[in-house]
């Protein structure tokens, strides 16, 4: 357990993935805060004592009914569910029936497709769901009675708001959970039944990424179908995988890794397409112009048509992220790059030295690394040095890559490539 909670943030050192705070729910604050609200709940009576008969699946540590399984199999894990007969403490999912129903036919689910698979199942009907067992030796024990102990998903879900609890719970309703499929039903049922029986505002948005298959294949450690990511970081440059992901699979939908493609979009897009514009813009400048930009002249046709493209890009590409849709970011991000290319291309700098080339596609190049930014970090930091830029990124802020903020005279550093072929 240790070595794997250190593995995760290891993996997020390395791949750039920032967290305010990793939680681990064996943490005495979490457990605390878990109890504290078992009891509320037990105490409003939406807790009572019961007898559980039917089926759980031991790796989904969830409780199944006849309709779930396939085959008699738990779909998730492919495993035989066991019959269990004991005695539980039930909350009452039930009388939450017309609220969760009231919320889920809102937009709190995206996408659609995973909205109305939840919706359909609530409609069927919601029953009261155990959620003690008794005599397990891991967990948390429940309050009221220590010879049972809370069932692991009430007991995970709270997660997110004994992480800022007590002194940041300015920051609960979350705008968001990002989850995978497979844990959609506890997140869009089981937790805003619980949130309303605790007295908690509920989360805005659920948003339920698919899965990644290999080669055709679902992910299987036992099968030997997996993807080492610190081996894979060994092999490729951090800002080459990161792209590859968010470029090459819609959020929603289920994915296919596959390495050539990885290096297809690397060489296709970061290579000869976004990379190859900033090289050609910056190395130009720094032969020809000894890294100076120059002062433009009256901005014609070709030159507005770039402004007016700068002025529009962060508004397109953010609206893609808005709505989780980060392959279509990328898509915009790389079709601005085209348009960059052919700009260039068509004033033929290296023939006419035409100083409204240079001084606008400086700027634009300036707004590619603002909008690579969440994508691509550490190359946009790398090209922020290029560009000899004073202050972060972040702090420059988003909208500002609508503007032209490299100013004539303003000298840049020597560029290197940003991104390698493969
Ligand atoms: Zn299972």
């Amino acid at each position: 357990m240790d070595r794997n909670a250190a593995k995760f943030i290891q993996l997020c050192q390395l791949f750039n993935i920032s967290f305010d705070y990793f939680i681990r729910t064996t943490e005495e604050k979490h457990a605390n805060f878990v109890r504290e609200v078992f009891k509320k709940i037990y105490e409003k009576g939406e807790i009572y004592k019961g007898i559980y008969r039917g089926l759980y699946c031991p790796l989904c540590e969830e409780f199944k009914g006849e309709e779930d399984l396939i085959d008699g199999k738990c779909p998730e894990h492919g495993v035989e569910v066991e019959y269990l007969e004991e005695e539980n403490y039930f909350f009452r999912l039930s009388k939450y029936q017309t609220k969760i129903l009231e919320l889920l036919e809102k937009n709190f689910i995206i996408p659609e497709k995973r909205k109305h698979e939840v919706l359909e199942r609530v409609r069927r009907g919601l029953k009261d769901i155990s959620i003690t067992r008794p005599n397990l030796t891991w967990g948390i024990k429940a309050p009221v009675n220590e010879e049972h102990t809370i069932y692991v998903w009430v007991d995970a879900l709270f997660n997110y708001i004994s992480a800022i609890y007590p002194e940041n719970l300015k920051y609960w309703p979350a705008d968001v959970h990002l989850i995978g499929k497979g844990i959609n039903w506890f997140h869009s049922v089981l937790w805003p039944a619980l949130l309303l029986a605790a007295g908690f505002e509920l989360p805005k948005k659920i948003v339920v990424h698919g899965y990644l298959n290999i080669e055709g294949k679902k992910i299987s450690k036992s099968a030997g179908n997996f993807i080492d990511p610190f081996e894979l970081a060994q092999k490729y440059e951090v800002d080459s995988i990161r792209y590859f992901f968010l470029r090459n699979f819609p959020m929603f939908e289920d994915g296919d890794f596959r390495e050539e493609l990885l290096r297809e979009r690397n060489n296709t897009e970061l290579v000869a397409n976004i990379g190859n514009f900033v090289y050609r813009v910056l190395s130009f400048t720094f032969t020809k112009f000894d890294g100076k930009v120059p002062q433009p002249q009256e901005l014609n046709e070709e030159d507005q048509r770039l402004v007016g493209e700068i002025n529009q890009i962060p508004k397109l590409v953010g609206e893609e992220i808005e709505g989780f849709r980060l392959n279509r970011a990328l898509e915009k991000i790389n079709e601005f790059a085209i348009s960059c290319n052919q700009y260039f291309q068509a004033k033929r700098p290296w023939k006419t030295l035409d100083p409204n080339s240079i001084y606008l596609g400086m700027n634009a190049v300036r707004s590619l690394a603002i909008l690579l930014a969440p994508f691509t970090p550490s190359s946009s930091q790398k090209l922020w040095r290029q560009l000899n830029l004073k202050g972060s990124i972040q702090e420059e802020g988003w909208d500002s890559a609508s503007e032209l903020r490299i100013f004539p005279g303003h000298i840049i550093n020597r560029p290197e490539p940003l991104f390698k072929k493969l």
